[in-house]
């Protein structure tokens, strides 16, 4: 007789972050929507980009679909691991020239976007292993861990206090998730507080998994776009990034994760955990879509990143004008310097939820509970400047 996956189906409650946006956000606008059908709604709840795909990435689509149209040019399987010119473009353009880091290429893992990373990269790990994430949190640091059957985790409490970047955990802990700059808070961590982090990891031979997914929204100078802008870092850490946010490839789907071959844990050797990942990849993804890693190869091109830059300060000039318009009506605003999201606190001794309804009631204005992202996400609400200039410039226009 077959039973179900036990970790899986205390999940199916309606109780994962998706189902909760579904059902709660989208559930009560379409509630109001339906009451006041002549109000505007600004949905500003999505981390979801708004602006189209830089133009020499759809000229690299439409070549590669032609090639993939053509006998004599058509490919199929590729390496699972990825195109082997976007992991070294991704070595060379990205860590190397932007960062001055150095990769070999076998170190970088093409994915087919952060999120499935964000919750498989776990899979490296012992069942019993310690799990310490920031609260609030992206939730599938939590899901892929509870799916796995991991359901303790140690909570690194992130508030107004520690400018929401907590300290390394005090007791021992095996890993660290860790996402600056941050989604829900905005919030940008320092050299020294990543240091921290690194000789925290290093000392208990525990592993850190970053997820840098905004990093190319930093701007603010000296703060660290890659984890492994940390002495030491090689030895005790797996960053994810990924092409959504930077090239509008929130549809296409592509990004990548680094475990470096001086990746050592308990009764692994250098390139070990590397080496498994790779056949964790055979086993469980043949690789990314040819075409998107096409797509990939054209932004990191020189043309390509000045195309997405252009779309990069778009999103920040939004965010500079919403958090502008927010403070000047004595809104409490966090975030939006270097990344998308203003994390908004809540008026008095309101709910996050009760905010939620405020903000949608009286200006139409779509966020996410805090809350939904942890308890120490209670009292405040996530607001996305990834949409249109338009949508800021009427919420800003309202809120004058
Ligand atoms: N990690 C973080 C922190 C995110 O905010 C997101 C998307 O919003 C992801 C991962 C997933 O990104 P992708 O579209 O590459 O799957």
């Amino acid at each position: 007789m077959a039973t179900p996956n036990i970790a899986l189906s205390q999940l199916t409650t309606g109780s994962t972050y998706n189902e909760t946006f579904n059902r709660e956000i989208v559930g009560r606008v379409k509630t109001f929507q339906a009451s006041y059908p002549s109000k505007k709604i600004y949905m500003m709840a999505w981390g979801d980009t708004s602006q189209p795909l830089p133009p020499i990435v759809v000229r690299a689509l439409i070549d590669e679909a032609t090639k993939l149209g053509n006998f004599n040019t058509y490919t199929g399987y590729e390496d699972i691991n990825g195109n082997p010119e976007l992991r070294k473009a991704i070595c060379h353009k990205y860590y190397q020239q932007k960062l001055s880091i150095e990769f070999d290429s076998s170190e970088i893992f093409v994915s087919d976007g952060a999120q499935s990373s964000s919750a498989n990269l776990q899979e490296l790990f012992g069942l019993d292993n310690s799990v310490a994430l920031q609260n609030p949190t992206y939730p599938s640091f939590v899901e892929g861990n509870l799916l796995a059957g991991r359901s303790q985790f140690i909570e690194l409490h992130c508030d107004e206090q520690n400018n929401f970047v907590p300290p390394p955990p005090k007791q021992k802990v095996d890993l660290i998730y860790l996402c600056f700059p941050n989604n829900p808070t905005g919030a940008v961590a320092t050299k020294e507080q990543l240091k921290g982090f690194v000789d925290y990891a290093r000392s208990h031979q525990a592993v850190i998994i970053f997820d840098a997914v905004y990093s190319w929204f930093v701007n603010t100078p000296n703060i660290p776009r890659s984890i492994y802008e940390i002495e030491g870092a090689k030895e005790c850490a797996i960053e994810i990034n990924s092409f959504s946010k930077i090239s509008s490839f929130t549809g296409l789907r592509l990004g990548w994760s680094v475990v470096p071959h001086t990746l050592t844990i308990k009764n692994t050797t250098f390139g070990e955990l590397n080496q498994m990942w790779s056949i964790r990849n055979s086993i469980k993804f043949w690789g990314a879509s040819n075409l998107a890693q096409q797509g990939g190869i054209a932004v990191l091109s020189a043309q390509g990143q000045k195309e997405c830059q252009q779309n990069i300060d778009y999103y920040l000039t939004n965010t500079r004008l919403l958090r502008q318009a927010l403070s000047n009506q004595a809104f409490n605003c966090f975030g939006g310097t270097d990344n998308p999201y203003i994390w908004l606190k809540a008026l008095g001794t309101m709910t996050s939820w009760q905010f939620f309804e405020k903000l949608l009631q009286e200006m139409g204005i779509v966020g996410i509970p805090g809350c939904l992202f942890g308890k120490s996400g209670e009292g405040y609400l996530r607001l996305s400047s990834l949409v249109t200039k338009e949508v800021i410039q009427a919420v800003v226009s309202n809120l004058s």
